[in-house]
């Protein structure tokens, strides 16, 4: 199958296969293309991540001696920055 270009750019844009939906992005500009369906698959994904995994909602854990200490990898302010992270 032909590579889809940008027609902001005009560079090859790459589809990339997530869970409940696949999004095709250009590396040129930043583009971001999706279908009708796929944005709202995309809203629902971002509501749930807030919902559920929130720092500010997300239940405390029960620390303990063999409590490991926290993650340095920062996590992702939303579940968008996790489709397009560095
Ligand atoms: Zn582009």
């Amino acid at each position: 199958m032909e590579a889809k270009l940008c027609p902001q750019c005009q560079n090859p844009m790459t589809e990339r296969e997530f869970p409940h939906l696949s999004v095709t992005s250009c590396a040129g500009c930043g583009g971001i293309f999706l279908a009708r369906a796929d944005l709202g698959a995309l809203i629902e994904a971002e509501n749930d991540w807030h919902a559920h995994q929130s720092a500010n909602t997300a239940a405390l854990p029960r620390i303990t001696g063999d409590t490991p200490p926290p993650s340095l990898v920062a996590r992702s302010r939303a579940y968008i920055e996790t489709l397009f992270g560095a």
